[in-house]
């Protein structure tokens, strides 16, 4: 099988589910317990915190806080409710038009409360786009949301350049980043940030588990309420297996980080020089140079994505048509349309995701099979 839907998901890397086992096993103490192999557990999740931080270029804690989530739907949705609980009114909220649905439809439960929601616009290519972005941008704004990387497309935003522009206009709104598509794959500082999600399944930790970092400066009343773990911020027994597992994901994707991205940019580069060789082939969002190393976006005009889909799978290809979380809505592709993309080119999208376990060689063979798959359709349908 060749796997490229490395955007949906990625499988644990050599070692991390080792980790994860020895701590379901043999370190298996909760850290909140008071005796010593539950506070040699503790330490282990304290030197995790710090590998999430030293990944963000936050070397040492005394910048921010690291907090355990379930995965980045929870880090964004408590990235949210943390902050704006700790504000008073009901004043502007920004998103941006592409943002996932973790961001997207928080914004809109929030407007249902008497939140002010703007979204900003997007460019043709999928990036914020920074002119109506500034205009957004009013006295009562509280927080901002945008993505570092768009999962769809591969778009990369300017994050340092908007959240200078928010600071500089209003400094004590709060500006939270949905890095889940470029953690570890496209450089990134979190000091231009108030507030980091990750999930570790997109980078090869186990599904279940991400964090949330939280700027020192920033008031953040957390989010689920109960047995007060995690500085009170998130309470529940923390996933040990995960947030092990997921600091080994961390250390080996950091060791290897410029070959891993290497890889996954020769891949995506190999592909997509093949494809754009065939009629009637475009690219959606960023040209493949531009965008993010791991994710290509491609419409075969006349072919829909859902049929090369399956025909791909059954050559033991997999790809997607877009996220996982929208796989089973109908309608129009609401990133996509944002980008003024018309029906026929969101019809026909296929995304191809990278991982470092693929082999530029590969794609080769991918681009063939594709190419036939397409031959076959359009004379099926010109018929
Ligand atoms: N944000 C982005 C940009 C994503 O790609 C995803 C996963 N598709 C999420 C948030 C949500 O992550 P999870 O499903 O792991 O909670």
């Amino acid at each position: 099988m060749i796997y490229l839907d490395n955007s949906a998901t990625t499988p644990v890397f050599d070692g991390v589910g080792e980790v994860a086992r020895y701590y379901m096993t043999e370190q298996y103490f909760n850290p909140s317990g008071a005796y010593a192999p539950a506070a040699e557990v503790e330490k282990a999740v304290n030197r995790a915190r710090k590998r999430v931080l030293d990944a963000l270029g936050l070397h040492g804690t005394q910048n921010g806080s690291i907090v355990f989530t379930s995965g980045a739907t929870e880090s964004n949705n408590a990235a949210f409710s943390g902050a704006l609980a700790a504000m008073r009114g009901t004043g502007r909220i920004i998103v941006g038009a592409a943002e996932h649905p973790s961001v997207y439809d928080t914004a809109a439960k929030y407007s249902a409360l008497g939140y002010d929601i703007k979204t900003a616009p997007v460019t043709p290519t999928g990036c914020i786009d920074i002119e109506a972005f500034g205009e957004l941008l009013s006295p009562d704004l509280q927080l901002v949301s945008i993505m570092l990387v768009n999962n769809e497309i591969g778009a990369i935003n300017d994050i340092e350049k908007l959240y200078t522009l928010t600071k500089r206009a209003v400094p004590n709104a709060v500006f939270h980043v949905d890095g889940v598509q470029g953690f570890l794959k496209v450089p990134f500082n979190a000091r231009y940030c108030d507030m980091f999600s990750i999930s570790g399944h997109k980078f090869h930790a186990p599904k279940g588990i991400g964090a949330l970092y939280v700027a020192k400066n920033v008031r953040f009343l957390g989010g689920q309420t109960g047995g007060g773990q995690e500085n009170g911020l998130r309470s529940g027994t923390l996933n040990t297996p995960g947030i092990m597992a997921m600091e080994k994901a961390i250390e080996i994707n950091a060791a290897n980080e410029s070959s891993s991205v290497d890889t996954m940019r020769a891949c995506k580069l190999r592909l997509a020089e093949h494809l754009l060789r065939i009629d009637d082939v475009l690219v959606n969002g960023p040209a493949p140079v531009a965008g993010a190393p791991h994710i290509l976006n491609v419409s075969f005009l006349g072919v829909r994505g859902e049929v090369m889909l399956h025909a791909l799978e059954e050559k033991g290809i997999i790809v997607s048509t877009g996220s996982a979380c929208s796989a089973h809505k109908s309608g129009p592709n609401r990133v996509l349309s944002a980008m003024g993309l018309n029906s026929k080119r969101q019809d026909s999208a296929v995304r191809f995701s990278f991982s470092p376990l693929n082999r530029p060689e590969e794609m080769d063979e991918v681009a063939s099979a594709v190419r036939n798959i397409v031959t076959i359709l359009r004379r099926y349908k010109r018929r």
